[in-house]
């Protein structure tokens, strides 16, 4: 692989089933490798300024997701193409540019990526002046057993898509002619294993679902529709114990929706089994238990913390590197000694950071530094939580609240206006229930 000093060399290498062919290009720029296309890696994509790079973006997404609506779409409160961004709308240089890929290794004295097509079986290598690793994380199973192959996890579109089809495969099963009672009642019972921000958003909104559409379209079926929150310790342990406190009692008055503090030690297909031996049947199961690290993050061979996240330093650089040309941004990396939360809100700030102090002279740069804007989360009627260092804010004022600050957020005026599309279609004709794969 040709590299020139000072010289970007984007070269390509094929290999796999175009084994051999090899293209290559020179330009004048140093090339920036992106890895991934999330909140971290999508907010340097969106500021670094592309007349100082050639920026190349590897990630087996090509959309940037917006997390903090996925929940609103597994029940069709919003439509799941009114949370994601498109990449490729990101002004690239070149189409090459962009690559449906995966990083499977890194080679950090030679400064290349190994990569993996996400649709095909070519495998090719992507040279780096500058390599940017925000590839986030995964969903943390805890090595219980079943959790893998029997719950979904709520991370991706692909999820929500796999839980929005579950959920209505499951109330029209429980309607067939000759269904016995115990079948139909375990089909129309859930169960959501975490308390946290994403396990609670999911349950608001399946209970303005079942509240709004389900009572309406499937008659006396609503009745027997049962949730169950599953969580160790408490619900949503970040927030302020006032609001936590609310946002409970908000949560246990609800009819046939329950709270249950337990741990659960295996999950079957058609159920989930707790470590006191009890059972609890149900038709499906939404694991959110917090995060743990991707394949690629655990194999590189550099520092890292106990939850195996990647150290960097201050100014976000691999601390196990020597060229200082690499950083990690997001859920996979821990800036040492600080341990910030795994949040979209540090993710982007920490891309938007290095967008700028990429294109700066290195002694114009000065450290990342995190100032916490507070939490928001929704709690199901018309009903949230505002958890700021300013104000601690719950109820329906907090929903107009939290529903505006998401609409700003949002990264386009196309998603600015078809969101409040979809929440108004949503409350004037209901959610759309139709199922497809
Ligand atoms: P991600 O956003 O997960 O992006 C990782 C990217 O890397 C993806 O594009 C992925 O496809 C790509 N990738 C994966 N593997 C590879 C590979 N091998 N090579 C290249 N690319 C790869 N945070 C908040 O602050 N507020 C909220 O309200 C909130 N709500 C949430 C709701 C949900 C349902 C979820 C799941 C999370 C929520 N979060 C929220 C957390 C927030 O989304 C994460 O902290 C944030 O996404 C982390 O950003 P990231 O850039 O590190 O990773």
């Amino acid at each position: 692989m040709m590299r020139k000093q000072g010289l970007s060399t984007l070269a390509i290498r094929m290999s796999g089933s175009m084994s051999g062919s090899y293209a290559e290009a020179t330009t004048q720029r140093p090339q920036l490798v992106i890895l991934g296309t999330g909140w971290g890696s999508y907010s340097v994509l969106r500021h670094i300024d592309k007349s100082m790079y050639d920026v190349v973006v590897v990630s087996p997404r090509n959309h940037f997701l917006f997390t903090p609506l996925l929940a609103s779409t597994t029940v069709g409160t919003l439509e799941f193409r009114s949370v994601i961004e498109p990449v490729r709308d990101t002004i690239f240089r070149n189409a090459h540019h962009f690559h449906l890929a995966k990083a499977v290794s890194l080679d950090m004295a030679n400064k290349i990526v190994k990569c993996q097509s996400t649709l095909s079986d070519n495998a090719y290598d992507i040279s780096y002046d500058k390599l940017v690793i925000g590839v986030g994380a995964v969903a943390n199973t805890f090595n219980i057993p079943g959790v893998e192959e029997h719950a979904i996890f709520l991370k991706e579109i692909s999820d929500a898509r796999k839980i929005r089809n579950r959920i209505l495969a499951n109330f029209e099963m429980a309607l067939e002619p000759g269904i016995r009672t115990a079948e139909q009642k375990r089909l129309l019972s859930t169960v959501i294993v975490g308390g946290g921000p994403t396990g609670v958003e999911f349950g608001a909104e399946l209970y303005d679902f079942v509240r709004q559409d389900v009572s309406r379209l499937y008659g006396e079926q609503a009745k027997q529709v049962n949730v169950t929150l599953i969580e160790a310790s408490q619900i949503l342990s970040m927030f302020d114990a006032r609001l936590r406190k609310y946002a409970e009692k908000k949560i246990r008055e609800r009819d046939r929706f329950n709270l249950l503090q337990a741990v659960v030690a295996e999950v079957r297909k058609d159920g989930v089994i707790l470590k006191d031996g009890s059972e609890i049947p149900c038709g499906l199961v939404v694991w959110s238990t917090g995060i743990a690290q991707r394949k690629f993050t655990k194999a590189l061979s550099v520092p890292k913390n106990k939850q195996e996240q990647i150290l960097v330093d201050n100014y976000l650089r691999l601390t196990g590197d020597s060229t200082g040309d690499v950083y990690a941004i997001g859920d996979c990396s821990d800036i040492e000694g600080l341990h910030l939360p795994c949040t979209a809100q540090v993710a982007e700030r920490q891309g938007r950071y290095l967008a700028g102090s990429l294109c700066k002279t290195p002694e114009k740069v000065s450290p990342f530094k995190f100032k916490n804007m507070g939490m928001l989360t929704y709690i199901g009627g018309y009903r949230a939580l505002t958890d700021t260092p300013e104000a601690k804010l719950k109820g329906v004022m907090s929903w107009v609240l939290w529903r505006s600050a998401y609409l700003t957020r949002l990264g386009s005026w196309k998603l600015r206006l078809q969101v409040p599309m979809d929440w108004i279609k949503a409350l004037f004709y209901g959610r759309d229930t139709s199922r497809f794969e």
